[in-house]
């Protein structure tokens, strides 16, 4: 006692770990497991972090989390649910333009505040007519106007209830559409219509001028999805938000052209290295002739790279070069970077841009996605860790009795032959094509509905833990040196994972 009480204090703060800058700035890459964040003061509940981010100049969403454009990972279901619980979905390019087109829009119908061009039929139409509808759009409340389009006189309306239980197909709209319509007045505001729309009970409010003509329709069940995903990321027009991959090549001009006409709202210029003649190019190009659509490019490592994708009038980069789950390119060309000392030095110089950065690939888990967030990303894009959910392309199959789907690197040869792939390595036009990726199987992850909130809730309590409320926040303490880090030795990080026990029951995948 008497010894201890002679050692002086220290007039020093007590400030454990190290600055990012001081980790970062050795003679060695490191990545997410090789480092923990140091704990801050708590004085606040999880649910009181605010996850809302920027995944582009002009498009904030609620949470941090972009699906992969891969074509084992984003179709328009995946698109659509990432919007809904508040990111947002790149819709990859292994797909014909009609095709990925076609994705496209049908995330941006799904939700709606005014329908400004609802699909409309004469009353000369059948009630196959609507059976087309319904079977290719998912909806069949349609209004029947004079001539059959829009601007033309509001006659009727149908609605499932008015033909499912009629035998015959072929009967004209004219005899089964309801009549007695509740209509709003053109100019209405969106407020204004939605209690027109709730205190009529109808399923269905059209929109006429004063001569009667249809000019747009609302539908109940947006009330009902906005008020069930109240995080989702939308609009102005109050439709989902999606993005979509394109490559450099000319031949995809008429991908974006087409993609930005079907309403995309972030194209992401997807190519392994970023830093090239064609995409500084195609990002001048870009800006010039569709200044109101955010591009994100990439993907880059360095600064170097990162500045001049900025300065071609890139909206964001994607940061990675092969850290993916599916990725073998470091190994094979023997060119990347770890990835969180890529996201930090891109991060460091985007920051005085003003423009975000999102981490893409080897997000394993839960805190992977925090410290992609604490080394200056503003948002994770993930790949495998979404893959095999329910809203992922393709379908589940039984290998040794474990229920699976199937996930392939976009530079697998299997995707490669596909055609996407190969544009964004590289070598669409050789004949010997080099894989830089693999393909295989990921297991079931049930439905994002349930899995994403899990992750999310994850990052509050791992934002709660380092004393930051939110995302900004966190940025400024890593600037200002105030968020600490430690590297973390190979024994430490087996002792942070589970050890010793005989047996035991997995977490949740995401929670690992
Ligand atoms: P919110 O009330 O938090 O959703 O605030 P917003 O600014 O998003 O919405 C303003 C108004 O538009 C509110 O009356 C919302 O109920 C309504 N609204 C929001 N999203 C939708 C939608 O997708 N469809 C419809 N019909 N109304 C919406
Ligand atoms: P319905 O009753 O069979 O028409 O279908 P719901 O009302 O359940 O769903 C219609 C959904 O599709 C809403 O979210 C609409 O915003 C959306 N939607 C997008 N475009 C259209 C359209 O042209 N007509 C209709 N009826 N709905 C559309
Ligand atoms: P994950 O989240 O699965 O770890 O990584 C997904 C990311 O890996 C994608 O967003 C994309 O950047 C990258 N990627 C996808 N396919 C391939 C591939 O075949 N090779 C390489 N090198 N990277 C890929």
């Amino acid at each position: 006692m008497a010894r201890n009480a002679k050692i002086k204090a220290s007039s020093k703060p007590l400030l454990d770990g190290f600055s990012a800058q001081s980790i970062f700035e050795k003679d060695q890459g490191i990545t997410y497991k090789d480092f923990l964040l140091l704990p801050g003061y708590i004085d606040f509940a999880p649910q009181d972090v605010n996850l809302e981010t920027r995944v582009s100049r002009n498009i904030k969403t609620k949470i941090p989390l972009i699906s992969s454009p891969m074509d084992t990972v984003t179709e328009s279901q995946m698109a659509i649910t990432m919007a809904l619980m508040g990111g947002i979905g790149i819709i990859h390019n292994n797909l014909s333009i009609e095709e990925q087109a076609k994705h496209v829009e049908r995330v941006k119908r799904y939700e709606n505040g005014f329908i400004p061009d609802p699909i409309v039929l004469s009353p000369r139409h059948t009630i196959a007519d609507i059976d087309a509808i319904s079977e290719k759009f998912g909806f069949s409340g349609v209004p029947v106007t004079e001539d059959g389009t829009l601007r033309s006189k509001l006659l009727g309306l149908v609605a499932n209830r008015d033909v499912d239980f009629e035998h015959n197909r072929s009967l004209p709209l004219s005899s089964v559409m309801t009549t007695d319509l509740v209509t709003a007045p053109k100019g209405v505001s969106l407020v204004e219509a939605n209690e027109i729309l709730r205190k009529s009970k109808k399923g269905k409010l059209p929109i006429i001028d004063k001569e009667g003509r249809l000019v747009a329709l609302m539908s109940r069940t947006d009330l009902v999805k906005n008020r069930e995903f109240p995080l989702a990321t939308k609009d102005d027009l109050k439709r989902l938000r999606v993005g979509a991959a394109t490559s450099t090549h000319p031949h995809d001009r008429e991908r974006i052209e087409t993609l930005i006409q079907r309403g995309v709202d972030l194209l992401v210029i997807d190519s392994a290295q970023g830093h090239s003649r064609y995409q500084i190019e195609l990002l001048k190009e870009l800006k010039k002739k569709y200044p109101q659509v955010d591009v994100m490019a990439g993907n880059v490592v360095t600064r170097q790279q990162g500045e001049a994708l900025i300065k071609a009038g890139a909206d964001a980069l994607r940061i990675g070069m092969g850290p993916g789950s599916i990725c073998i390119t470091q190994d094979t060309m023997a060119c990347g970077r770890s990835q969180a000392t890529a996201v930090y030095f891109t991060a460091q110089m985007a920051l005085k841009h003003k423009i975000p950065v999102i981490a893409d690939g080897g997000i394993t888990n839960i805190g992977d996605i925090t410290k992609a967030l604490a080394v200056g990303a503003s948002a994770a894009m993930c790949g495998s860790l979404l893959a095999g959910s329910k809203e992922a392309p393709g379908e589940y199959y039984y290998e040794n009795g474990v229920r699976l789907k199937k996930f392939r690197g976009m530079a697998s040869i299997e995707a490669m032959e596909g055609g996407g792939g190969a544009k964004r390595y590289n070598v669409e036009d050789q004949k010997i094509k080099v894989a830089q990726g693999v393909s295989g199987a990921v297991v079931d992850k049930g439905s994002l509905f349930e899995f994403i909130p899990y992750l999310m809730q994850g990052v509050r309590h791992a934002l709660q833990d380092m004393g930051h409320k939110e995302i900004p926040s966190l940025h400024k303490a890593l600037y200002a040196g105030d968020l600490r880090f430690e590297p973390r030795s190979l024994a430490a990080q087996a002792q942070g994972g589970v050890h010793g026990l005989y047996s035991y029951k997995k977490p949740m995948i995401g929670a690992e």
